[in-house]
C-alpha cells in the first residue's frame, strides 16, 4: 500500500490473492525463496500517455491512455482495453493483475495485461469515437504486436472501437498483423463466438458448479446486472438452459419482467440503437423500469450473475440476496463483489463462482482467435463454442481440485487463485530472475 498509495481497487485485488496463497507458501517454500509475489505485484511495464483529439465542434480534447503490461511469464501480454470516465491507474492495475491468473487458468499461452482510457464513449458521435481511437492507437501501436501484447475489448470497447483501432494500427505499421487485437469483426480476422464467449462461458461455468451439486439452471429465476456484451450473452445462455432471467440493468437503472426478459429486444436497444435500458418498457409495457442500478439486487432470485462492473455487490446487497434465497452467484464482471460480500456468500453456503474463473471464457476465445489468425484458418461457431465449453469445464475442475488439495473444499475463490498462480510462479522460477 505504501508503494501504490490510493490505488484501492488494486489493493483489493492483491489482498484477495494474498489471502488465498498462504497455504501454498507453507507447502512450497521455493515461492518465498524466489520472492515470487513481490515480483508479481510489480508490473513489468506501465505506460501512460496523452490522447489528444478534436470533437465535432472543433474543440481540442485531451484524455489519458494506459497500458499495463503485467506479466509475460507464460505468453504475450493479453487483456482488454476499457473506455470509461472512471478509468485510472488503480483500475487498470487491478484488472491487469487479475488477468495474469485468469489467463493462466484458461490453459492458453497468454500473459497478463490491461489498458484503456478515461474517455467516455457515451453521447459521442461515430466520428468522435473514430478520431479518439485513432489518436489512442497512434501512441499504443509502438508497444503492442501479435507476439508482444494483444489488446481486446472491455467496458466501452466493442466491435466498432476494435475496428477503428485495427485500421489505424495497420496503417501505422504498413503490415497486416491480424493477431495484434482480438474481438475483431468476422470479415477481417475475428473469431465466431468471441462476442458470445464471456457471457456463455460464465453460464457454462455456473452450470458446471450447479451440476456438481445435482442442480441446473432449469426453472430457476436469474438476475443479471448490466446490459452490455457480457450480460446479453449470459442472459441468452441462461435462458437457453431453461432459466427465467427477470432483470437486467445499465448504469442508470434496472428493468424487471417477471415473464423473462426478451433478449432480442435488449440486443436491438443496446447493440444496434445504443439506447438506454429504460426504453425496454416501450416494447413490453408490463415490464417495469426503476431508477438506480444498485436496486437490482433487491429482486429475489436463485442465481445472480453480476455482469456490469467492479464492486457492484456491496455487503448490504449480498446480505439482501442471501435473505431473498439466492443459491448461486457467478461473476461475469471483474471483481463485482466486494471482499465483504464474498465473505457473506461463502458463510451462507451460496455457491460462488469467482470472476477469474467464471469470466475467463472471453479471453480464452481471444486466444483461439489468435490461433486462427496464426494458422490463417477460420473455425466454425460450433467448433469454437465446443472448445469454450471444454475450457470452462476444465477451469472448474482445476479450481475445485486446487481448493481440495489445500483443504478448502468447494471454495472456488481460493481454488482459482491457487491454480492460476502456480503455473505462472513455476514459469517465473524456470526463467530466472528477470
Ligand atoms: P459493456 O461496455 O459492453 O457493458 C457494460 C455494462 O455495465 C453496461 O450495461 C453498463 O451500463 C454497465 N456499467 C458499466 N459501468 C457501470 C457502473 N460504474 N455502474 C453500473 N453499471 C455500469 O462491457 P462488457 O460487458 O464488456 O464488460 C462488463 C464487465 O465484464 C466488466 O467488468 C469487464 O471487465 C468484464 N469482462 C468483460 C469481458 C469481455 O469479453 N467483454 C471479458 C471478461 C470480463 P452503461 O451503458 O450505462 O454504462
Amino acid at each position: 500500500k505504501k508503494r501504490n498509495p490510493g490505488e484501492h481497487e488494486f489493493h483489493q485485488a492483491v489482498q484477495e490473492i494474498f489471502e488465498s496463497l498462504t497455504p501454498v507458501f507453507e507447502k512450497y517454500p521455493a515461492y518465498i525463496q524466489y520472492n515470487i509475489l513481490e515480483r508479481m505485484v510489480e508490473p513489468e511495464r506501465v505506460i501512460s500517455f496523452r490522447v489528444p483529439w478534436t470533437d465535432d465542434n472543433g474543440r481540442v480534447q485531451v484524455n489519458r491512455g494506459f497500458r499495463v503490461q503485467f506479466s509475460s511469464a507464460i505468453g504475450p501480454y493479453k487483456g482488454g482495453l476499457r473506455f470509461h470516465p472512471s478509468v485510472n491507474a488503480s483500475i487498470i492495475k487491478f484488472l491487469g493483475f487479475e488477468q495474469i491468473f485468469k489467463n493462466s487458468l484458461t490453459g492458453q499461452p497468454i500473459g497478463g495485461g490491461k489498458g484503456g482510457s478515461d474517455f467516455d464513449p457515451k453521447g459521442k458521435s461515430d466520428n468522435e469515437v473514430m478520431r479518439f481511437t485513432q489518436s489512442f492507437m497512434t501512441e499504443l501501436y509502438r508497444h503492442i504486436g501479435p507476439d508482444v501484447d494483444v489488446p481486446a475489448g472491455d467496458i466501452g470497447v466493442g466491435a466498432r472501437e476494435i475496428g477503428y483501432m485495427f485500421g489505424q494500427y495497420k496503417r501505422l505499421r504498413n503490415s497486416y498483423e491480424a493477431g495484434v487485437l482480438t474481438g475483431k469483426g468476422i470479415a477481417y480476422g475475428g473469431s465466431l463466438a468471441r462476442k458470445e464467449a464471456t457471457g456463455f462461458g460464465t453460464v457454462y461455468f455456473v452450470d458446471e458448479m450447479l451440476r456438481d451439486k445435482g442442480k441446473t439452471f432449469k426453472g430457476r429465476t436469474v438476475v443479471v446486472s448490466g446490459s452490455g456484451n457480457v450480460s446479453i450473452y449470459a442472459m441468452q445462455k441462461a435462458t437457453e438452459l431453461g432459466a427465467t432471467v427477470v432483470a437486467c440493468s445499465d448504469s442508470n437503472g434496472y428493468i424487471y419482467d417477471e415473464n423473462g426478459i426478451d433478449i432480442e429486444t435488449v440486443k436491438q436497444l443496446k447493440e444496434v440503437d445504443r439506447k438506454r435500458i429504460s426504453e425496454y418498457v416501450n416494447f413490453y409495457p408490463n415490464a417495469t423500469y426503476t431508477e438506480g442500478c444498485a436496486g437490482i439486487w433487491s429482486i429475489p432470485c436463485k442465481i445472480a450473475l453480476p455482469c456490469a462492473t467492479q464492486n457492484e455487490i456491496s455487503a448490504e446487497a449480498a446480505q439482501l440476496l442471501v435473505d431473498n434465497g439466492v443459491k448461486a452467484v457467478g461473476e461475469g464482471a471483474n471483481m463485482p463483489s466486494t471482499l465483504e460480500a464474498i465473505d457473506i456468500f461463502l458463510k451462507n453456503d451460496v455457491l460462488f463462482a469467482p470472476a477469474k474463473a467464471a469470466n475467463a471464457g472471453g479471453v480464452a476465445v481471444s486466444a483461439l482467435e489468435m490461433a486462427q489468425n496464426s494458422a490463417r484458418v477460420p473455425w466454425t461457431f460450433e467448433e469454437v463454442d465446443a472448445k469454450l465449453h471444454d475450457i470452462m469445464k476444465n477451469i472448474y475442475k482445476q479450481s475445485k481440485e486446487a481448493a481440495a488439495e489445500f483443504g478448502f473444499e468447494d471454495n472456488l475463490v481460493v481454488g482459482a487463485n491457487i491454480a492460476g498462480f502456480v503455473k505462472v510462479a513455476d514459469a517465473m522460477i524456470s526463467q530466472g530472475v528477470v
